[in-house]
């Protein structure tokens, strides 16, 4: 892995001060290629953003795999701020400006699911719906201990997104 670029005391696009630290790293991910890094932190505002983008032009991409099993945690997952991640039945990650991009596997992305019914859950009222979320937090951890199946789908218009598995189902995204 080549040695990341740091940029240190950069302005801060949102609170401006100059605590902004720029980090690039260029990293190869198996089976998908090279890839570019981005990543932004503000020591002042908390302010994060990271991204990826994978050096070759790729096509819009729907990415999907079952999980079937304790090693399936392990599967890579390439994410880009742009993807959309569709667990169904159970959730829907939609990108905004506030998406970042990272590099996980498929017990990261469950594991950040499961953060994000836990808030849904501590901030509901009615007792349905956290009973709802309670379920579905069961349901992720049930998943990580290989006692339960769940798809994963991941669409995305960039295509900077993938999943290394050969259980994988890659299609192109069909445009709205
Ligand atoms: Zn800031």
């Amino acid at each position: 892995m080549a040695k990341p670029n740091v940029l240190k005391g950069q302005q801060c696009p949102m609170c401006g001060n100059n605590t902004l630290t720029l980090m690039e790293e260029e990293t190869e991910v198996p089976y998908f290629g090279k890839m570019y890094l981005f990543g932004m932190q503000c020591s002042s505002c908390k302010y994060n953003k990271s991204d990826v983008e994978n050096i070759e032009d790729q096509d819009p991409v729907k990415l999907t795999v079952e999980i079937s099993g304790e090693e399936d945690m392990k599967i890579r997952v390439v994410k880009s701020s742009q993807a959309t991640v569709k667990i169904p039945h159970l959730m829907t990650i939609e990108p905004g400006p506030g998406s970042n991009g990272y590099i996980t596997n498929i017990e990261g992305i469950l594991n950040r699911v499961k953060n994000m019914l836990e808030s849904v859950k501590e901030s509901e009222d009615d007792k349905s719906a956290q009973k709802k979320a309670k379920n579905q937090i069961k349901k992720i951890n049930r998943t990580i201990h290989g006692s339960e199946k769940l798809k994963i789908i991941i669409e995305d218009p960039s295509g900077n997104s993938a999943i290394i598995s050969d259980k994988v189902k890659k299609e192109k995204l069909k445009k709205k």
